[in-house]
């Protein structure tokens, strides 16, 4: 008879921090609201009505809404050109009243999407997506850092994970995900390791792993096979169905702290949004 795996791993439990984390948020949007007479306000920027960025920035509006942050919602047509959408983000980013700019991403093949980002002010930049604000977070100064390599790093503190002299292994090298996640945990001492789709043997690497932050958009990719006993597993993936890029199952019988998918990242990245947002509004109104 085969032995079916038992998982062993605690839950890095992302939806129970991001309520904490929330709340915070909401009882600094309220008090700012009480000193300037003013809300913060988040814009959001979708191109098209692709039916998942539509409900990403829903979901995005709904949670904005409860922590008392008002949000603008710019729709804007699939066929807008690179420029259209650059003005359209300047125009938010020289507006008073809006305090941070979320450009859903993605926008579409012929538009340049960098140069839309870079549109977007670096005081305002609550997604963390300008060179700018990769470029201060790189070297350690103060700006919005991306909000889902935001989001890990609360999570993995919030559970005492160590991570200096550790060998973290991300899977995954997007601008806006997987780099920034390298980069957070390398400031923090980690030894780290980037796979892509050119690296070789890339599974040698994951058995070296301490930890594992998994940002490559292909479901259950990673299984438990590949990974070292004791591993702390981060699935920043979110695929079709509810499906993570890490095999939950056989993962967490070798792993010691895994993220359930969902309830794992992707509270915590809308978590940062929000904190991140009431964070510009604070400076914009009051310092
Ligand atoms: P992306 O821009 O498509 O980047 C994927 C990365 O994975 C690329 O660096 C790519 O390598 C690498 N990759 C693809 N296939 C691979 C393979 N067979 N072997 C090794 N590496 C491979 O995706 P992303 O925007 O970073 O998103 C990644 C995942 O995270 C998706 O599931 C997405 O839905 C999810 N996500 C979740 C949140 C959240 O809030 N939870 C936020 C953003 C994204 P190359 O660079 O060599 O092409």
């Amino acid at each position: 008879m085969t032995a079916v795996p038992q998982p062993t791993a605690a839950l890095l439990d992302g939806t129970a921090l991001a309520r904490e984390l929330t709340a915070r948020t909401a009882e600094s949007a309220a008090e700012l609201r009480r000193r300037t007479g003013t809300a913060p306000c988040l814009a959001t920027v979708l191109v098209g009505a692709d039916p998942a960025s539509v409900t990403y920035v829903r979901m995005k509006q709904n949670s904005c809404a409860k922590a008392g942050i008002e949000s603008r919602h710019v729709a804007l047509p699939a066929e807008i050109s690179t420029a259209g959408l650059v003005d359209a983000v300047t125009a938010l980013s020289e507006d008073p009243a809006v305090h941070g700019i979320l450009l859903q991403h993605p926008v579409g093949a012929h538009i340049d999407e960098r140069a839309a980002f870079e549109a977007i002010a670096p005081g305002k930049d609550v997604d963390g997506v300008t060179t700018a604000s990769f470029a201060a977070m790189s070297f350690g100064l103060p700006g919005f850092v991306s909000c889902t390599p935001g989001g890990i790093m609360r999570l993995l503190d919030a559970y005492d994970v160590e991570l200096s002299g550790r060998h973290a292994v991300v899977v995954g090298r997007s601008p806006i995900l997987g780099k920034p996640a390298g980069m957070l945990l390398l400031a923090r001492d980690a030894t780290v390791t980037y796979c892509h789709s050119r690296t070789a043997d890339l599974r040698a690497h994951l058995r070296e792993a301490d930890l594992v932050v998994a940002a490559v958009g292909r479901p259950r990719f990673i299984r438990g096979e590949d990974l070292k006993p004791g591993v702390v597993v981060v699935d920043a993936g979110y695929n079709e169905g509810n499906v993570g890029d890490v095999d939950f199952d056989s993962a967490a019988a070798r792993a010691s702290l895994i993220t359930p998918v969902p309830g794992g990242v992707g509270p915590m990245t809308i978590a940062v949004l929000l904190e991140q947002t009431v964070e510009a509004a604070w400076r914009q109104l009051v310092s």
